[in-house]
């Protein structure tokens, strides 16, 4: 099974027709090239940055899919057969940038072997140990300067990065206030420590509802969606915060350009002597970071004192729709697929 980019979607929402399920026969083994591998994936990721990887357009920070060709994202899988010295058949492997075919083959270059760590399975690295959750790591821990007793508030929060963000700030011993898009997952986020959370669906007033949740303010804001909840959060900022941007899932599916929000309160900034910091993970993969990441996480995840939920759908072709699900909150945590 491969699935295909069909159409790229400019703006608006992508639709299931974009893309084409196809089969095709497996690789060979004569087929490989000097330091080549088949890979069979095994889970999956699915993130919403697949949605820009569709535009066609996107001036940005990651190719676009190629029309025709398979899609493609951070996965985990095995080695069939091999020609490289540096991969054996069955090796558990990590590929940034894999295929979603069934088997492929790619260059030894391209792939990893998945670190060993106590207690982690092959689907902890699409999972506690993906990509996003990473991505948290980074945001919240080195570039939000986070201090103890200080007060974060993250958006989407109950999500692969979200729920991240959340538990490593509680390790740090910050107030957290985390936003979420259902009343299940306001809930999930105070079972994993959240001091307060709330359904902005539901909340009215974004701006009062910060105010209710974090009185005290709010030192580090922590950027999963852009738009008018980022104004809010803006209001609310305290001297010397930090606002972390990380994603605008609210700007992903416009219809035009004029439908960008516009933020109002950067003034604010200003007047806070606030710092505003973007980023892209992709920067982090080849650093120390990323092994203190792994090392840190592994153990925390191993003696229990951090949780993972995730979203898991069956079978490759269900894998498009796990995408664009992720644009109506239809994931309840990390969405990943499993082969
Ligand atoms: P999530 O697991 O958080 O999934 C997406 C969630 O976004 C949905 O479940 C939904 O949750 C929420 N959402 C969808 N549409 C809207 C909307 N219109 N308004 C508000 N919320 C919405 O995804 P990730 O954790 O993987 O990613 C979170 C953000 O981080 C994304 O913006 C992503 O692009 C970005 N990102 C950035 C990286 C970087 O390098 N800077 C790397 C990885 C991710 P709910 O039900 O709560 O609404």
């Amino acid at each position: 099974t491969r699935v295909l980019l069909d159409n790229y979607v400019p703006s608006g929402r992508a639709k299931l027709s974009d893309f084409k399920i196809v089969q095709a026969p497996a690789p060979t083994k004569d087929q490989l090239g000097e330091n080549e591998v088949i890979l069979r994936p095994l889970y999956y990721s699915v993130d919403p940055y697949q949605r820009n990887r569709i535009s066609g357009a996107m001036p940005g920070y990651t190719e676009n899919f190629k029309k025709g060709d398979p899609i493609s994202n951070y996965l985990v899988g095995t080695i069939v057969a091999s020609t490289s010295a540096d991969f054996q058949e069955g090796d558990l492997v990590l590929h940034n940038d894999g295929n979603w075919e069934t088997e492929y083959i790619t260059k030894a270059s391209a792939i990893s072997k998945a670190p060993a760590q106590q207690g982690i399975d092959p689907k902890d690295y699409v999972g506690v140990l993906s990509m996003p959750s990473f991505t948290a790591y980074v945001g919240a821990t080195i570039l939000a300067e986070p201090k103890a007793g200080e007060t974060i508030l993250v958006s989407s929060a109950s999500g692969a990065v979200g729920q991240m963000v959340v538990q490593l700030s509680k390790v740090r011993g910050l107030r957290v206030v985390g936003v979420a898009g259902s009343d299940d997952k306001v809930e999930y986020l105070k079972s994993i420590g959240a001091d307060a959370a709330f359904n902005y669906k539901t909340c009215g007033d974004f701006d009062a509802a910060i105010k209710q949740a974090a009185p005290e303010g709010i030192d580090i804001y922590f950027d999963n969606v852009g738009g008018e909840f980022l104004d809010a959060a803006l209001a609310n900022i305290n001297y010397y915060a930090r606002i972390i941007i990380c994603g605008a899932i609210t700007q992903y599916n416009l219809s035009s350009p004029e439908e960008r929000y516009g933020v109002k309160n950067i003034t604010n900034v200003l007047l806070k002597k606030a710092k505003v910091q973007g980023y892209i993970i992709s920067s982090y993969y080849n650093t120390p970071i990323r092994e203190g990441f792994i090392e840190q996480v592994s153990k925390l995840y191993h003696e229990g004192k951090i949780t993972y939920r995730l979203t898991e759908a069956e079978g490759l072709e269900n894998g498009v729709q796990a995408i664009l699900d992720l644009f109506d909150g239809k994931n309840f945590g990390k969405s990943i697929v499993k082969a």
